[in-house]
């Protein structure tokens, strides 16, 4: 039987189509095996969202080829979607399949290679490995061309999955025994445009919430400018529906933001983040934001730094700025050099820190909800469970409480970790 491996670098929308591999080559004849072990068959899916993403994963596969130089290659994701001919030139590859035509690699490991399919978004219920967790996209695409952004030209246009096929995953996936399922796109809040008739993201929820499942549902990023009254009711009186947002802010200056092609000012997204915050004040917001964007002078710098110590957020991301050739914003003038970035994420990545610490800390005795997964953590060996507003908890409890949701006290806050007993 041969030993197939699947590598994954990147985002929850590849965790699941990765998944979705997997599930499609189940019932075929090959046994899998862990990434990283030696494999007949590698494939390996890509990520292009900065450069570094590309140098990670030219570098997986040259590690792969390594370890088994016979090994067939086949390079999905991103990646081999933006540069099918750069990832070819890599030794050792032998195809690369585009997003959304996954079948082709059951008929390329099978030597009978089809033409290339359009792209689609799958309706196929993956497995995933923990078994606690499930991710389902529901979106792919994204129409909005930010202009540091090669998604749209890498990923294509928006496409959503129709609301019947996803309320049947959903219960689907729920009927297999997972207790949180993340929704997941790559623009997940222009979910239903493309549709005929179109839909919206709260339609959806509010579906997903009339249909009684039995697990809690986690939403990815949504951007700031797809939040309306609706949604955020929705949001708010849900008993499904995670109390955690995740929002790009990317600048903190508006004369960043609108070279970003983002449309809204940093005023817009401070009243947003109170207007959550007012409507439920146990939420955890999460915020992306961008260092070193071309022209991002100090004083630009300066606001995103006080836009982000005034927000009452849980955690932040930092991404240096990476510039992608093919994007408007790789040809702006005045790009900042590595040293400025470098500083300028640290800084970030210390704010990030401390408002992470600060919310847990709020949390001190309140009683929260966590879903325990299967993960021991290293150092106290407990076994860790993640909040509804994503905080996670160490608990010393049997492993009988995996995969089930249960109520506990937070008792303590220490180097980062959280420790919760139960109630
Ligand atoms: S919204 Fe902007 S940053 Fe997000 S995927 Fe689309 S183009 Fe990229």
């Amino acid at each position: 039987m041969k030993k197939i491996a699947i590598a994954t670098l990147g985002c929850k929308v590849n965790k699941y189509d990765s998944a979705v591999i997997h599930k499609l080559l189940e019932g075929a004849e090959f046994s899998f095996v862990p990434f990283g072990r030696k494999a007949d068959i590698y494939i390996v899916n890509t990520c292009t969202v900065t450069k570094r993403a590309d140098y990670q994963s030219r570098q997986l596969i040259r590690r792969l080829h390594r370890l088994n130089p016979d090994a067939l290659i086949i390079v999905t994701g991103c990646y081999a979607q933006r540069a099918p001919k750069e990832i070819k030139e890599i030794q050792g590859v032998d195809y690369t399949v585009g997003i959304g035509e996954k079948e082709r690699i059951l008929d390329l490991i099978n030597g009978s290679p089809r033409k290339e399919a359009p792209l689609e978004i799958t309706n196929d219920i993956p497995a995933f490995p923990e078994h606690t967790r499930a991710f389902l996209k529901v979106q792919d695409g994204c129409d909005s061309y930010c202009s540091y952004c090669i998604v749209p030209y890498a990923r294509g246009r928006s496409r959503s999955l129709r609301k019947e096929d996803a309320i049947r995953s959903i219960s689907k996936l729920a009927e297999l025994g997972y207790r949180e399922i993340v929704l997941t796109g790559i623009h997940l809040g222009s979910y239903g445009w493309d549709l005929m008739p179109p839909t919206r993201l709260s339609n959806l929820l509010r579906s997903i919430e009339h249909e009684g499942i039995s697990c809690r549902i986690r939403l990815s990023s949504i951007e700031p400018t797809e939040f309306d009254d609706d949604l955020i009711d929705l949001i708010s009186s849900s008993r499904t529906i995670c109390n955690h947002l995740h929002i790009p802010l990317q600048s903190g200056a508006d004369e960043v933001l609108k070279r970003m092609n983002r449309p809204y000012t940093s005023k817009f997204f401070k009243e947003l983040v109170k207007k959550l915050v007012l409507a439920m004040p146990d939420l955890n917001i999460g915020v992306d934001v961008i260092v070193g964007f071309p022209g991002e002078s100090h004083e630009n710098f300066t606001n995103t730094v006080s836009v982000i110590e005034e927000l009452p957020i849980g955690y932040l991301h930092v991404f240096p700025y990476s510039r992608r050739p093919g994007t408007p914003a790789a040809d702006f003038p005045d790009q900042v050099d590595n040293k400025t970035i470098k500083k300028r994420g640290e800084t970030l990545r210390g704010m990030g820190s401390s408002k992470r610490e600060e919310f847990y800390r709020g949390f001190l005795k309140k009683r929260l909800s966590i879903l325990v997964e299967s993960k021991k953590d290293a150092d106290t060996k407990y076994l860790k469970g993640f909040s509804r507003n994503y905080i996670p908890v160490l608990i010393d409890v049997g492993e009988d409480m995996v995969n089930k949701e249960i109520p506990i006290i937070v008792t303590g806050v220490h180097d980062g970790k959280v420790f919760g007993t139960l109630v």
